[in-house]
């Protein structure tokens, strides 16, 4: 996976917190000990002072050997003193407790990049790609269904009827979100909440711990575009929206169509389908449109393996606006 030098430093700066905070930690234990148990620390200065004999044992010659083995003896006597005084005082070990039992937070073993660290530049890939949009603002408890009007309608139940059950379906997916979720296609009009409702889903999952790409189609062509084109240095979005395990792709046919954006998002989509990763899109074309737009294959792929989920009504932002004025 090509990421770019940030993304590495990022990682890198991680880890180095998270070994100076392990390290930190059991210097804190190892002075809490010898402050409680003012033996352990002799015996640790006794060690460090029968190495010293040892070695010059070993250059003085003579009897050598017995001297050794009296050595080696002490030696053990004062391990085996250390190991009881330690569990006396309740404690294993003061070696630091790595966060990552492989590396002890190097981030590599062995010359190998370890899988932690893999995972960090992971996260920060997509932590850069969802900086774009402001995943926060939007949760189940703030989407509001007074905007959908109850009036009547012929052969069909009323805006507000069919938008409680796509809410109660967007709710009750998030809940059970998990990597065999089905895809979404989200279908409707400018300003029904689709935006809204799929943060709101990608608020749940990454509450959950899943890693979660949410991108607007506009912003994420152009950054496709852009790494592929070497004129911005990559950040791994094209792996990022590949891999991750829920990619959101908001407002699909608004972004700028060129050759490559649109082989660019069939290669997602049906690497995905491929991968069986789930993945939401929220659009205002229809079939039709998402034919000319595209392809025919592309259309296709997303009619039989995507779930549609219909938003109706009025613009709500234009309702919105209307009542501020
Ligand atoms: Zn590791």
């Amino acid at each position: 996976m090509a990421y770019s030098r940030e993304i590495y430093d990022a990682a890198e700066k991680v880890l180095s917190k998270r070994r100076k905070m392990a390290e930190d930690d059991a210097e804190n234990r190892r002075n809490e000990f010898y402050k409680s148990c003012p033996r352990a620390s002799e015996i640790e200065h006794k060690l460090a002072s029968t190495a010293v004999s040892t070695a010059k044992a070993v250059l003085k010659g003579g009897d050598t050997a017995s001297q050794l083995q009296k050595l080696k003896e002490e030696n053990l006597g004062l391990q085996q003193e250390y190991s009881h005084l330690l569990a006396e005082h309740g404690l294993g070990t003061l070696e630091p407790h790595y966060k990552c039992e492989i590396c002890h937070d190097t981030g590599y073993v062995d010359g190998k990049m370890c899988s932690c660290m893999k995972e960090l530049m992971r996260s920060e890939s997509y932590r850069r790609l969802n900086a774009l949009t402001s995943l926060s603002l939007s949760t189940f408890e703030s989407f509001s269904l007074k905007y959908y009007s109850e009036e009547p309608r012929k052969g069909r139940p009323c805006d507000r009827d069919i938008m409680r059950s796509t809410f109660r379906y967007c709710v009750s997916y998030a809940q059970k979100f998990g990597l065999d979720s089905p895809n979404l296609i989200m279908t409707g009009g400018t300003g029904l909440g689709k935006t809204h409702l799929s943060l709101a889903i990608a608020n749940e999952a990454i509450k959950k711990g899943f890693g979660v790409v949410y991108a607007s189609m506009g912003s994420l062509t152009a950054k496709l575009e852009n790494e592929h084109f070497g004129r911005e240095s990559g950040t791994g979005a094209m792996d990022s929206t590949r891999e991750c395990d829920l990619l959101i792709l908001d407002d699909l046919g608004t972004e700028f169509r060129t050759s490559f954006s649109s082989s660019a998002i069939y290669n997602i989509v049906n690497t995905r389908l491929m991968l069986k990763k789930p993945t939401i899109i929220s659009t205002n074309l229809s079939i039709n449109e998402m034919i000319a737009y595209y392809s025919e294959r592309f259309a296709s792929r997303i009619i039989g393996s995507y779930r549609r989920i219909a938003f109706v009504g009025r613009d709500i932002r234009q309702q919105k606006r209307m009542q501020d004025e």
